[in-house]
């Protein structure tokens, strides 16, 4: 089997599942006990989070630990929304490819009265932050950008957004978690107010993730009950997850310029040879993009029955999100990058792990290029483009 799907989750390292196994087998006492016995986990649970922010570049107490990703872009943009509402702002800045996390989350706001501003995405998967400049209001409380696009992959201009934010007085949110582990990152450096990541995306157990926020912002509680995390997120830690994403994100951020050497040759490779099949093209800009993410569009291609039959081939593949599958949508991220519906639908995520090999991209290739050539033939609609009754929208 080839793996191409590390977007969606990752492998879990050896590592962190051998960080783990202590707090599943002897020191698996509650760290809110009086006792010594639960107050091991606590002090291993403090050092956890020292360990995750000087990942991040900021201070133990700014982190919060959560169910994940998922959680974290919500309790940041609540929390946001809150503050801002308190000093009558009701306006917030994103954009229209971001994750449903965060805009599933800006529609529920706009139902409470906020008013929702999403940046068109330029063809090239990029927004820029004089985008962000025009956008900002007076009563702006909030921007959330993502760091990198878990479907395109591409990397937004982080740093120089919130410089934007930071001398305009607003707060900024990066939902970080394709990057984490796989970018830099510097809150302080980068301006960043509050950020998300998630475990799973970097070798770490699903089920937990960081929410960052800087000392000032004012978290609202997403789930409620006893006093854990400083009051701010109820629930009795997962001490063994957290002590694998602490393990895993220390593990992934010392190797990130090694692997995206390593990675990003593979990624070139493999698009090379996919834009050799006529009538494709490469989604998102070409180099300032994820090392492990390539993402084409096929013309006359059903992305769900390709992706079917590379699973008989053996290749994971995804053709968006794993949010969107299972819909007859296409990818709002390709709809946002200006990709017409009927090309939208024949799109092919491959997302590379690090254990990635040459011959694995070369059978990648290979597999790709006959299972397209097969869907092709068999489908009327190409027919009609190759009859000339219908109007190809790439060149060959
Ligand atoms: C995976 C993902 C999430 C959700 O993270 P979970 O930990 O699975 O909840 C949010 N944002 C982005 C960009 C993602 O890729």
């Amino acid at each position: 089997m080839i793996y191409a799907d590390n977007a969606a989750t990752t492998k879990m390292s050896k590592t962190a599942i051998a960080a783990m196994l202590p707090y599943m087998d002897e020191i698996y006492g509650n760290p809110s006990s009086l006792y010594s016995f639960g107050q091991q986990a606590k002090e291993a649970l403090e050092s956890a989070r020292s360990r995750v922010a000087v990942c991040l570049g900021c201070e133990a107490r700014e982190i919060i630990f959560t169910s994940g990703g998922s959680e974290a872009d919500n309790q940041a943009i609540f929390s946001a929304a809150k503050m801002g509402e308190k000093k009558g702002k009701k306006h917030i800045i994103s954009t229209a490819f971001e994750h449903h996390a965060v805009l599933h989350t800006l529609e529920k706001l706009k139902k409470q009265g906020f008013e929702i501003t999403l940046l068109d995405v330029h063809e090239n998967g990029i927004v820029t932050a004089e985008q962000v400049a025009a956008a900002i209001r007076e009563d702006t409380c909030l921007v959330t950008v993502m760091y990198a696009n878990n479907e395109i992959g591409t990397i937004q201009p982080i740093a120089a957004i919130g410089a934007v934010c930071r001398e305009k007085g607003v707060l900024f949110h990066t939902d970080a978690v394709q990057a984490a582990g796989h970018l830099h990152i510097d809150v302080k450096a980068q301006n960043i107010d509050m950020l998300s990541l998630s475990a799973h995306k970097f070798h770490g157990p699903k089920g937990i993730g960081v929410l960052y926020a800087k000392r000032g912002v004012i978290l609202e509680n997403v789930i409620n009950g006893g006093g854990q995390e400083r009051g701010k997120r109820a629930g009795t830690e997962n001490i063994p997850a957290i002590m694998g994403m602490a393990a895993a994100l220390e593990q992934a951020c010392a190797s990130i310029d090694e692997n995206a050497v390593k990675l990003s040759v593979l990624r070139d490779r493999l698009i090379a040879g996919l834009e050799k099949i006529p009538y494709s093209e490469l989604n998102g800009d070409r180099t300032n993009r994820l090392p492990s993410n390539v993402n084409l569009c096929f013309e006359g291609i059903e992305g769900e029955s390709l992706l079917l039959l590379l699973d008989d081939k053996g290749i994971c593949a995804s053709s968006g999100s794993a949010c969107t599958s299972g819909s007859l949508d296409p990818s709002h991220v390709l709809l946002a990058i200006g990709r017409p519906h009927e090309v939208a639908h024949g799109s092919l995520r491959l997302s590379l792990g690090e254990d990635a090999t040459q011959a694995q991209i070369d059978e990648m290739i290979a597999s790709v290029t006959e299972v397209v050539t097969y869907l092709r033939n068999m489908s009327p609609f190409w027919r009609d483009l190759v009859n000339g009754k219908r109007q190809h929208v790439f060149a060959e």
